[in-house]
């Protein structure tokens, strides 16, 4: 695999960018570290403990021995049953904000868990205004160190405003005890920056041309998610073994993607298309024998449908796939229509038909844009091909971290997953290669292309 230069900016410079979160340590036996870090960071000997029943078998023990033996004590707990698997609703989080509300202040609120976890106490504490700490038990998301949480509120998969932990404690022998697919799924969300790293040389080539959902580079927030991140990979793949140094590195570059969210306010550094996929699958509760599949396992098959796209539509070096034959741009009116069927009966239906209304490109747009775009093809088509690892060497890096590559393995069929690139592009006005295949008209023959192809989602 190519590497990437320069070096990462390391975990120093990135927690100084966050500007919210002070410290963070991973590694073996790092609890220790937890009563002084309480002490100094948050000037508290109280903590209100959440977890569920799982992570605290996993964790808890040994944090709450830790805390006792160091004078700290917990003034509370709240422990989610083990199963079904945790979901993040908001409800979740009025009953969080209810119990440790009533524990009396002051105190620190601890997540001692995974992504779902995290991501309520996160906006528990932020709406009590209480700086809370992050005890991750697994390296399953790049969610641990942003200053958003994701919760379905309104029938919606929302990231919700909300601050990072202040500090960051994963041991990594906790980390290597949590299920495979937890370590999996948190590689998948890493790798997903390779497509999330395309969409946005994309979207700050079509600023150009006065896009809307353009974005410019912000070269520092691009440094802390790319910079190494093909060697993260790399080093990380053995994660699902257990391999506590493969565990390190990826919760690591996880949360230094974390980072680059907090410094730069948004989440376009790690997100593109393949978030786009997912929040699809999580709107509609994508499941497998009840348990939803996890956020890194949808966005790694989104991944793979993303690069498969991008290779489509990057093929030609004159120029992108044509239009289909009769190919006519829709109104206003036929898009608004286009959105309501797909996603007719749906909570996040009224949204959706803003947002889709908010990014549509006129005739006129879309022409300026599909025009400056083929004037520039051979520079953008070489950044974008640069960007990206081949589908086969993607997939095949997928596949040594045990991560699903077909879509049965996420319980959907290929021709869904396909399908999804329509919906998927209508629910956020950020500029991704979906918008710019497009603008381009060649939306539709790129979905034939990988229908048609032998490799791609097989
Ligand atoms: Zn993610």
């Amino acid at each position: 695999m190519k590497s990437k230069l320069p070096e990462s900016p390391g975990l120093t410079e990135c927690l100084e960018a966050s500007g919210g979160t002070r410290a963070l340590r991973a590694g073996n036996g790092v609890y220790r570290e937890i009563p002084a870090l309480l002490r100094a960071e948050y000037g508290s000997e109280r903590v209100f403990l959440v977890a569920d029943e799982n992570t605290l078998k996993a964790a808890g023990g040994e944090f709450e021995r830790g805390l006792s033996g160091a004078g700290i004590s917990v003034a509370g707990r709240y422990i989610f049953p083990g199963e079904p698997r945790l979901h993040a609703d908001y409800d979740h989080v009025k009953t969080l904000r209810q119990k440790i509300g009533t524990a009396g202040a002051p105190l620190v609120p601890v997540a001692v868990g995974a992504g779902t976890v995290n991501d309520l106490v996160k906006l528990a504490a932020s709406e009590l205004n209480l700086p809370y700490l992050c005890v991750p038990t697994a390296a399953s998301v790049d969610g641990f160190t942003s200053y958003g949480s994701a919760i379905l509120k309104d029938g919606y998969k929302q990231t919700m405003a909300c601050e990072a932990p202040r500090c960051v404690v994963a041991d990594t022998t906790v980390l290597s005890r949590a299920p495979a697919y937890l370590a999996s799924s948190g590689f998948a969300d890493l790798a997903g920056k390779v497509c999330a790293g395309a969409d946005w040389i994309i979207a700050d080539t079509v600023a150009d041309f006065g896009a809307k959902g353009s974005e410019r580079i912000e070269p520092k927030a691009w440094a802390m998610v790319q910079h190494g991140l093909n060697d993260f990979l790399t080093r990380s793949a053995a994660a699902a073994e257990g391999d506590e140094e493969a565990l390190r590195v990826l919760f690591e570059a996880l949360s230094m993607t974390g980072f680059s969210m907090q410094y730069l306010r948004s989440s376009r550094p790690v997100s593109g298309a393949e978030h786009l996929f997912a929040h699809i699958w999580e709107m509609e509760n994508l499941s497998i024998d009840g348990n939803p599949v996890t956020h890194g396992h949808k966005v790694g098959i989104g991944s793979l449908a993303a690069v498969a796209f991008m290779e489509i539509v990057f093929a030609d070096p004159s120029g992108p796939p044509p239009p289909p034959s009769g190919f006519r741009r829709p109104s206003p009116e036929e898009r608004a229509a286009g959105v309501l069927a797909a996603f007719a009966g749906s909570p996040a239906l009224e949204g959706v038909l803003k947002t889709s209304a908010e990014k549509f490109h006129d005739e006129k747009s879309a022409a300026r844009i599909s025009e400056g775009i083929r004037d520039c093809w051979k520079e953008l088509r070489g950044k974008v091909l640069e960007q990206i690892i081949p589908y086969a060497e993607f997939k095949a890096l997928f596949e040594k971290a045990r991560c699903p590559v077909r879509p049965a393995e996420i319980n959907l069929s290929r021709a869904a997953v396909i399908a999804c690139a329509r919906r998927a592009q209508m629910i956020r006005n950020r500029y991704i290669v979906l918008d710019l295949a497009w603008d381009l008209g060649c939306f539709e023959t790129a979905l034939a292309r990988m229908e048609e192809s032998e490799s791609y989602l097989r």
